[in-house]
């Protein structure tokens, strides 16, 4: 029986998922030996032509021919797997979403009319049903082998989605914010890095996007507290997972005032 197909597809992105896939480097030759890679082009210029059992796609839809080419890929693919804070969640470039994209394309381009966009960073899951997702700015390795795994043993990854805060204790890092008053997203962030940042002593700033359970509520209280204002909690929340974390449209308290998150 031959092996199953890896398809690695690319929208709108900076190409630092793809690159975490190249970066399994001690374990790229077993993969190699359980899939075949047929459609990878950051690897390689060989392609075969689908259907592929199972597909990764890294980035969002930010364009109509995104759109259009987001449910080709979704029909080429037995199983569809999304990699990384844009295709999870609209990533950084969704910070258009809380903007006026018309003015940006007039002011960003010489000749605007050939630039063909959309207003909004959507995510893969807007537009066609997704398998699983993965977190992550970039993705972790060791999750992004785990699903590869799972998929070959035709089970579920084994990827839980608790908080930042987790991790801290599993590796028994003292917590920055109870400890040194550091403005800490972790409560809220999904885990995956391992908490790395508050290993070195900072707070974490969301990369990993929203966990299993966020109660942004009880948290900006403690942000306030921390000596963030109402200014810096919406940039905090608005970096890589903007929209996953605070949508536009909807309130999830950074605009409280001092009265209001008083306790
Ligand atoms: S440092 Fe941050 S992530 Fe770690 S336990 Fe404290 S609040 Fe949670
Ligand atoms: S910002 Fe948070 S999720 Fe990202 S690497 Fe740092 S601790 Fe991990």
């Amino acid at each position: 029986m031959s092996a199953p197909t890896l398809a690695v597809f690319k929208l709108a992105s900076c190409d630092g998922c793809q690159l975490t896939l190249l970066d399994c480097e001690d374990e790229l030759l077993t993969l190699a030996g359980r899939v075949r890679i047929a459609h990878f082009l950051e690897a390689s210029s060989a392609v075969e032509p689908g259907p592929y059992d199972l597909g990764l796609v890294e980035g969002s839809v930010t364009t109509p021919d995104d759109a259009r080419r987001i449910r080709e890929i979704r029909a080429q693919c037995r199983v569809l797997v999304t990699i990384g804070a844009c295709a999870t969640a609209g990533g950084i470039q969704a910070l258009r979403d809380f903007a006026d994209v018309e003015e940006f394309r007039r002011t960003v381009y010489a000749r605007p009319e050939y630039v063909e966009t959309l207003a909004t960073s959507t995510p893969v899951s807007a537009h066609v049903d997704v398998d699983f997702e993965l977190r992550g700015c970039p993705i972790d390795r060791g999750q992004l082998l785990e699903v590869v795994t799972a998929f070959l043993a035709g089970r579920r990854p084994d990827v839980p989605n608790h908080s930042v805060c987790f991790a801290c204790k599993r590796r028994g890092t003292v917590c920055v914010t109870v400890a040194h008053g550091t403005p800490c997203l972790g409560p809220v962030t999904h885990a995956g890095c391992g908490a790395i940042c508050p290993a070195f002593g900072r707070g974490c700033y969301g990369c990993f996007g929203p966990s299993g359970s966020v109660n942004l509520p009880a948290l900006i209280p403690l942000l306030r507290r921390d000596g963030l204002d109402e200014r810096d909690v919406r940039r905090l929340l608005r970096t890589f997972n903007a929209t996953a974390f605070d949508p536009p449209g909807r309130d999830t308290g950074a605009d409280a005032t001092d009265e209001e998150v008083r306790p």
